[in-house]
């Protein structure tokens, strides 16, 4: 768990309100934030982030029931947990509360234990979805992100370059004769060379790189910002720190090659698709094993228009 201490925001008319949290939440919470208004509680959620938004309903201005219905709308803010802070035990305005979003709800005045113990649990929902938001995202066996990172990160960069046109590369690349180290040496060694080569590729990228597992013995590179003779000598230290891996397993040692398929993309192309990259990479990939696998073959600037021409064909006859 971690050692770093939640930030509460209260958004309450009422400046008492936020005292009386402050002092009943210390030792409970890290910070406590203030904001008078439903509008200033909206800016400060947004910029500072906190971990729990304890929210009253009744404000001039923007009620708390709409702050609540902006914060859920913003994909920047729609995970902080809310508390409404009810004046009255009216049912069915506690009902629309939690409709509108929230987690939960504490009545004023406050009992103390019952305000500590319902920050206590929305802190703890907050840790645990924040956990498996991050797991949902890497690989379990290597560590490194998975192909809905990849996804992500392929439509933003796609988007991106229709805009503004910086060069980056895309990569896929594949391990030669993999189920051959299955079959002699069992799959643990196999998962065992997954790992190395996870690493391989990792102490070989920039930390604004995408280094995914695209699927079994498959891993995909985006280089952004890159040129083509950039990504190229990238990969090429790639390729060669996995030709050297050398692994230990039990009695054996045992080694590994690996083949690239790279596509650069240097001009700005309104038509350019991830489904494109993917297909322009994989052909390339492709032909480096036909040229007897252990290299990396870059494809044609042609490549990307001939792999639109073939998903335009896929698309008419499916
Ligand atoms: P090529 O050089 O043509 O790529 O040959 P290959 O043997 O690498 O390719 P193939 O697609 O025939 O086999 C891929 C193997 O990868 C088969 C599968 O069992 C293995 N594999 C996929 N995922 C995992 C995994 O998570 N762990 C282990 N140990 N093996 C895996
Ligand atoms: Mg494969
Ligand atoms: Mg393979």
């Amino acid at each position: 768990m971690s050692l770093k201490k939640e930030v509460v925001l209260v958004i309450d008319d009422d400046s008492r309100i936020g005292g009386l949290v402050e002092f009943h939440l210390e030792g409970v919470v890290g910070e406590v934030q203030f904001a008078e208004t439903g509008e200033t509680g909206i800016s400060v959620a947004t910029s500072t982030q906190p971990d729990l938004i304890l929210l009253d309903i009744d404000m001039p201005g923007i009620d708390g029931f709409e702050v609540c219905r902006q914060l859920k709308h913003d994909v920047t803010t729609r995970d902080i947990p809310i508390i409404f802070l009810t004046g009255e035990t009216e049912t069915h305005r506690i009902a629309h509360a939690l409709d509108s979003g929230a987690t939960d709800y504490v009545t004023k005045p406050f009992e103390v234990i019952d305000l500590q113990a319902r920050v206590r649990a929305a802190l703890r929902t907050k840790r645990l979805v924040d956990m498996l938001r991050i797991q949902a995202r890497l690989d379990p066996l290597t560590g490194l992100s998975n192909r809905g990172v990849l996804d992500d990160a392929l439509a933003a960069q796609v988007a991106e370059q229709a805009r503004h046109a910086p060069n980056f590369a895309f990569c896929l690349l594949d391990l030669d004769h993999f189920k051959a180290v299955n079959d002699s040496y069992g799959h643990a060694a196999g998962d065992e060379v997954l790992r190395e080569v996870a690493q391989a590729l990792k102490v070989n990228a920039r930390p604004y790189d995408v280094v995914c597992r695209f699927g079994g013995e498959e891993f995909a590179l985006l280089l952004r910002n890159s040129t083509g003779a950039g990504a190229k000598e990238a990969i090429g230290r790639m390729l060669q720190d996995i030709r050297q891996l050398n692994i230990a397993f039990g009695e054996s040692r045992l080694s590994i090659t690996a083949s690239a398929g790279l596509v650069m993309v240097e001009t700005c192309d309104e038509s350019l698709t991830p489904e494109r990259l993917l297909i322009a990479a994989d052909h390339a990939l492709y032909a480096a094993k036909e040229s007897g696998r252990d290299q990396l073959v870059a494809a044609t600037d042609t490549a990307v228009t001939e792999a639109a021409a073939i998903h335009a064909k896929r698309i008419l006859s499916s």
